[in-house]
């Protein structure tokens, strides 16, 4: 397996519903991060020579803050002969797992990496319960929503669709209605949006656009997902700049956890 990081979706927890590629990924690993949620059940696919840091961070318990575990992965993966590091985050690390931040990390040191998906809280949650998240006659939307958020917004304001993800299943094949659909639920035509066609296949198509873009794109294949909003912005060049800003904005914030970063990290 080549050098790079594996950010890994560990699932709901029972290590059968973990994908068989997460599976193979940490029985290759050389270091795991792994949150709090992970169970010993699924850590316990690590080969026994695997060094496996627990770096949850759990109210009320002294964990290591978001920076150092940034700066952990960072530093494994650059300053060590570690090949295949694994940061593994329970359900999927695309729902509420603060990958942009660990994304926005990786992507400014220049470390390559790899997301593997995990089947999120609310699937499991759904299958338990015995019912479906949609129902075509009742349910034509799943909002997945923090009752935790770091601005103290109410559920009102966390559901503005300026600061929402909109993931759209079936948004083929008139993408032009689909988009004038958007711009009446008050997305801007410059929001950005990523269209996904063959996720996770041998074929999978990833084009960045602006919905206003999107309304005239040709080709896409189906099947397709579209997600809506600014985590779907495109990481250019000047996206790395804003960032980069955004950083030094933070470096002054006086709500900034203060933990000291690791030595060898500078
Ligand atoms: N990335 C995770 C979510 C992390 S936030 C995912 O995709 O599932 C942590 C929250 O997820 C928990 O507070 C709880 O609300 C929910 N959660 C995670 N695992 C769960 C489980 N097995 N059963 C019920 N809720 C769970």
């Amino acid at each position: 397996m080549s050098r790079k990081v594996y950010i890994v979706g560990a699932g709901p927890g029972a290590a059968d519903l973990l994908t068989l590629r997460a599976a193979t990924v940490l029985r290759a690993a050389q270091i795991v991060l792994h949150d709090d949620l992970v169970p010993q059940e699924i850590l316990d696919l690590c080969p026994a020579s695997t060094q496996v840091i627990n770096v949850g961070k759990r109210c009320g318990r002294h964990g290591r803050s978001q920076e150092q575990i940034n700066a952990l992965m960072v530093w494994h993966a650059r300053e060590t002969q570690n090949q295949t590091i694994v940061r593994l985050k329970s359900g999927d690390p695309a729902v509420f797992g603060r990958l942009g931040e660990e994304l926005d990390a990786l992507r400014r040191a220049g470390v390559e990496f790899e997301i593997i998906p995990g089947v999120t809280a609310a699937s499991a949650a759904a299958a338990s319960a015995k019912i479906t998240l949609t129902d075509r006659r009742a349910a034509s939307a799943l909002v997945v929503v923090t009752a935790h958020n770091c601005r103290n917004a109410s559920l009102s304001e966390t559901v503005d669709p300026a600061r929402c993800t909109y993931a759209l299943y079936m948004p083929g094949p008139d993408y032009s209605k689909t988009v004038q659909g958007l711009f009446e639920s008050g997305h801007e035509p410059t929001t950005p949006c990523a269209v996904v066609s063959n996720a996770g296949r041998a074929n999978e198509e990833v084009r960045y656009l602006t919905l206003q873009e999107l309304a005239s794109a040709k080709g896409i294949s189906a099947p397709a997902m579209l997600i809506v909003g600014e985590v779907a912005r495109e990481h250019t060049p000047q996206r790395r700049e804003d960032l980069l800003s955004e950083i030094a904005r933070e470096a002054i914030n006086p709500h900034h956890d203060g933990f000291p970063i690791h030595p060898a990290l500078g």
